[in-house]
Formats: structure tokens, sequence, C-alpha cells
């Protein structure tokens, strides 16, 4: 086993710096190796906070699931589950994570894999019943808003479409940097002569969406035979408020991406004392968020202030 991970570049690496330098060393290096049973326990320990979600994560997480099963699964038998079913799949996995985070602690802290701990019961004891109100409403909306959208109708269009794929991970190099992409869905549509990438969203609409559809059209165009961006239609479909934004891509956003990219593994590579083997600074090195606000959100607090949490 490697005992250093592979440099790798992705957006959520890249907001993870931004937001807090020693949550990224804990998150992108700390937790490295933290799954073997006879590791230190500081890395044990890493890896393990690295795996808390909270429940919006976790909701959005489910949702992704549950539309990619049913995609696949009216794909092969033509027939799509039911909005009740796929309702009560939902439930059923919020209720696990609720029976994980409750219940289960000793197991999930033996092997944090295979259950969920939401952060608002490790740190908060609690889900604030507001949390669960909105996620009740979430759930009712969601779904709704997916059966009715133009990317639904399009999947059932199956003389139409071809699909490539659908949340697997993918990579281009970068100067020679493995870039993770994970899309949500990708499928060639033969009327219009495009591909059309989209990006399911439960959450608001914020500014990085547009450069995560950027850096995925720029993996289409590496990967598939596509000559021009005006080949590519980049979809975001808003679940929670049922609204659809497409956009077309242009060389100078792509070009912008790849700055933001260049900037942002030179600031990686500031932390780092060995380029070439991806060996990280000392901890120390790291600076701590001064905001508490941010922290009281992060999955680490655990290890930066070890006499109480903020
Ligand atoms: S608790 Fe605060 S200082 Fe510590 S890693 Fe998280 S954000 Fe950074």
């Amino acid at each position: 086993m490697a005992k250093y991970p592979e440099l790798s570049w992705s957006i959520a690496r890249h907001n993870t710096l931004m937001t807090c330098a020693r949550k990224y060393v804990y998150h992108y290096y700390t937790s490295h190796n933290g799954w073997i049973s006879n590791i230190d326990s500081l890395q044990h320990q890493a890896y393990r906070l690295k795996k808390i979600t909270n429940l919006e994560m976790y909701f959005g997480s489910i949702v992704h699931e549950t539309v990619e099963k049913a995609v696949a699964h009216y794909r092969t038998t033509g027939e799509l589950p039911g909005e009740d079913k796929m309702k009560n799949y939902i439930r059923q996995k919020l209720n696990l994570a609720y029976r994980d985070s409750y219940h289960r602690e000793y197991s999930w802290w033996r092997r944090p894999k295979g259950y969920i701990m939401l952060h608002e019961v490790y740190y908060g004891n609690t889900i604030p019943e507001e949390k669960i109100d909105k996620i009740k409403y979430r759930l009712d909306t969601v779904l709704k808003n997916f059966l009715s959208s133009p990317t639904f109708r399009d999947m059932l269009d199956t003389e139409n479409t071809d699909f490539v794929e659908s949340e697997k991970f993918r990579y281009l190099l970068i100067d020679g940097v493995k870039v993770w992409v994970v899309m949500d869905l990708l499928y060639y549509h033969h009327q219009s002569g495009k591909w059309v990438i989209v990006d399911w969203k439960t959450g608001k609409q914020t500014e990085e969406d547009r450069n995560q559809l950027a850096l995925y059209a720029m993996y289409v165009k590496h990967t598939f035979p596509v000559e021009s961006l005006d080949e590519i239609t980049i979809r975001n479909e808003y679940l929670l408020d049922g609204s659809t934004e497409e956009h077309k891509l242009t060389e100078e956003e792509i070009v912008r991406v790849q700055d933001m990219f260049n900037l942002s593994l030179r600031e990686m590579e500031e932390y780092m004392e060995d380029r070439g083997k991806n060996i990280p600074k000392p901890i120390t090195s790291f600076p701590m968020q001064q905001n508490r606000s941010i922290c009281a959100s992060c999955n680490f607090q655990e290890l930066c202030f070890p006499e109480g949490y903020v």
C-alpha cells in the first residue's frame, strides 16, 4: 500500500483547500490508508471523520442513487418505478442513516465505510426538527420535478438517445495530473446532434455549477468524437425548484477553468514537501480556519478542538 496518496485534482478538492488548509490536509492526506487496521490512530481517526456526512448531503446522494437506478431500470425493462416506490426507497435509506447514527456508533467506528454517521448526531446529538421538516419537503418535491424534467422526457425517448455513462468516476489528464469528473448523466441526442451533459442538483444554484459543467465538457471533448463545443449542451436540473438551466460553453470559459486548475494546483504544491511523491508538509504548516462558524459544520472538529467541539 502506497504511503502517500496519488496526486489528483477535483473542484471539491479545490473548494476544500479554499475553505480551510487544515481540513484539506486531514481529508486528502492524513486519512490516507486510514482503513487499514494496524495503522496510526490519527490516520484512522481522520479517515473515520472524513466519512461523516450530513442530512442534506446524504439526502442528495440518495436522490442521485434513486434517479440513477430508475433510469437504468427503465432502459433495461422499459418500465419506470412509480413515484411512491422511489419515495419509499429514499425513506428507507433515511431511516437506515438515522438508525446507524443513533444506534450503531460502535459499528461505524470500527467500519466507517459500512455505516452512516450524520454530522448532526455525531456533533450535536440530535437532528433539529426544522432539518427533518426541510428534508420531508424536499422528498415531496424533488421526485415530482425529476419526473417532469426535460432530461427525463429525453430519457423516455429511447429511439433518439444513446446513454454513455451515469455517475461513473472518470478522469482526464491535465499536465499529467488526474482530474476527476463525476457526471450524473451523459447522452447523445440524435435528433439535435448534441452530446448532453446533465447534473442533477438537490440544493440551491451556486456560482460553482458552471465551472463543474465546463470541466465535464472538457472531458467529453477529450474523450468522444466531438469537434466543437457547439456539439455539447450542458444542463443543470434543479430538482428543488424544478428549474432547468441549459448552457452553451465558450472557449473562454474552458480557458478560465483551465486557469483555475493551474492556480489551484500551484497552491496545492505550496503545501508539498515533495511534489513527485506527493508528500505533504507537516500538519502545522496547514493553517486552521479562524471563522468558528465554518468550523461548526466541519467533520474534523474533534481533531482541531479535542477539548470540546465548536
Ligand atoms: S474544524 Fe475548523 S480549523 Fe479544523 S479542519 Fe475544520 S474548518 Fe479547519
